[in-house]
Parts: C-alpha cells; structure tokens; sequence
C-alpha cells in the first residue's frame, strides 16, 4: 500500500507540491492566518515564502500588512 500523499497547489505560482513540504495557511474571513487545525487552508511553497516580490504581492492580495505576514510565516517556520 502506498502511503497517502495529497498534493496541494502553492497559492502564488500554482506548482503542485506533496502538502508535507507546503506551508499551510488558513484563511479566516479572508485574512491569512497560521493554520489553526480546522477551516479552510491555503498552501505555500518555501520558494515562495522566501520570495520577497512574491509575498508583497501576496499581502497585497489579501490586504495584509507585509509585515504581518512576515510574521505568520516565521512562525511557520518555528512550528515546522
Ligand atoms: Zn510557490
């Protein structure tokens, strides 16, 4: 039996990646957030999160402080 791998799609350039090497986000009333265990999420690649014209695009998108989300995907990080 093959172990189960779901592939997701990055939100900003669309690659699809196994979930496992995505970042996971959740959008809640359409403001990003670190994903919480529940809802509706979003996925992420690290080339993306470390792309700095891809995330002012992205903060941009979702009316987010560039800022905010630098701190959403250093927590992220932290969390592994
Ligand atoms: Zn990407």
């Amino acid at each position: 039996m093959k172990k189960n791998n779901p592939i997701r799609m990055c939100i900003t350039c669309r690659k699809r990646e196994s979930q496992r090497t995505l970042m996971r986000l959740q959008l809640i009333d359409n403001r990003i957030v670190a994903y919480r265990g529940f809802g509706r999420s979003i996925y992420l690649c690290k080339a993306c999160s470390l792309n700095e014209k891809k995330m002012y695009g992205m903060a941009k998108r979702f009316r987010l402080e560039r800022s905010h989300l630098a701190t959403i995907l250093k927590e992220l990080e932290k969390n592994g």
